[in-house]
């Protein structure tokens, strides 16, 4: 029998262990408290349990160690891009970018992604698979082993729409903010969708420990079908009210994330507009000046572009912020991962 990675079972999943194999509830903490001790490979240390049990656990489970990156990149402005080979041989890349005394992880849930945006270098692999939870954790315990530093922040933007893997993606989410796992708030994460409807109600009627972005670039249809396949599935007259309901039943604020494309997405009339299409919602816009991807036409505002387009926004009253992009120069920032297969052929 092949062996579970624990990383693979939410809290819920270990209480239900538990019952069938007769032991007491508390024994699912212990044993999340033991995976999660980096002094603990396997459970024949977990001292804290029987032994009959440990045994039963080792039997059935592994505690995995940290992935050790087999291309690591570091950034003039400090942002360390990691590229992981997965059991299967499949190569997922993550994340870790420093900014004043915040560290943020960027994690990737899916083995390339099926949404097909035109900007982005993750598009062109399409998809190959999602990610199990546990490889979701994996980027995680993988970065802090290699920085030798804990997150401040998860954002789940690298490659993949997190909201069609929603089930290991939950899983990840219910594991690490367990007080005896990472104890992460709900707060310090968010989920990054580009606009996958079915994904935005189930997390409307069943809450995610995490907040929510949307990933928006486009002020009409013409233009968002263009740049973002997904629009001819989910036109903005189905994303925006699904966003409102979301707000609404949650009591959360969504983040919108406008990519800024020269020539594309940046006129005044776009700033105009995403200021009125807005004006009702809970949400506040983040900026994000375009990282160019090799082969792709796209390219970054003017400064001039940009500040007039945030000049026109700011007109809206609806809280903006200009993202800059970090770890442009090694192609870890926004719409940039692609793993390393596509690296070599762009
Ligand atoms: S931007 Fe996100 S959703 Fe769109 S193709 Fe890239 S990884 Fe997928």
């Amino acid at each position: 029998m092949k062996k579970k990675n624990v990383f693979n079972l939410s809290p819920t999943a270990w209480q239900a262990f538990m019952r069938e194999w007769q032991e007491p509830a508390y024994r699912s903490n212990q044993i999340i408290a033991a995976a999660w001790n980096p002094k603990i490979a396997d459970f024949s240390l977990a001292t804290s349990l029987p032994k009959n049990l440990r045994e039963k656990l080792n039997v059935t489970f592994f505690i995995p160690r940290p992935l050790v990156p087999v291309k690591k990149q570091i950034s003039e402005d400090k942002t360390v891009k990691a590229l992981f080979i997965l059991e299967d041989k499949s190569s997922i890349e993550s994340v870790a970018i420093p900014k004043d005394n915040r560290l943020t992880f960027c994690l990737s849930t899916q083995v390339g992604c099926a949404m097909g945006c035109s900007f982005c270098a993750t598009a062109q692999l399409g998809l190959k698979r999602h990610l199990s939870s546990a490889e979701i954790i994996a980027q995680i315990r993988s970065l802090i082993a290699l920085l030798g530093q804990q997150p401040t922040n998860l954002v789940f933007m690298g490659m993949g729409e997190p909201l069609q893997n929603l089930n290991a993606v939950r899983s990840c989410l219910e594991i690490i903010t367990h007080p005896k796992a990472m104890n992460w708030s709900p707060h310090k994460s968010i989920i990054s969708t580009c606009g996958w409807v079915p994904g935005i109600e189930a997390i409307t009627t069943a809450p995610l420990k995490a907040k929510l972005a949307l990933s928006l670039n486009a002020v009409n249809n013409t233009l968002r079908n263009k740049l973002m396949p997904i629009n001819r599935r989910f036109p903005l007259e189905k994303v925006l009210p699904a966003i409102q309901k979301y707000s609404q039943a949650t009591g959360e604020q969504v983040s919108i994330e406008y990519l800024l494309l020269h020539g594309v997405n940046d006129r005044l009339e776009d700033a105009a507009c995403l200021g009125r299409l807005l004006k009702n919602y809970n949400v506040k816009i983040n900026i994000i000046p375009y990282n160019p991807v090799a082969g792709l036409a796209f390219k970054p505002p003017t400064e001039k572009s940009l500040a007039a387009f945030l000049h026109e926004l700011r007109k809206s009253r609806i809280l903006i912020t200009l993202r800059t992009s970090r770890g442009k120069t090694i192609g870890a920032a926004c719409g940039q991962l692609a793993g390393q297969k596509i690296r070599k052929t762009v």
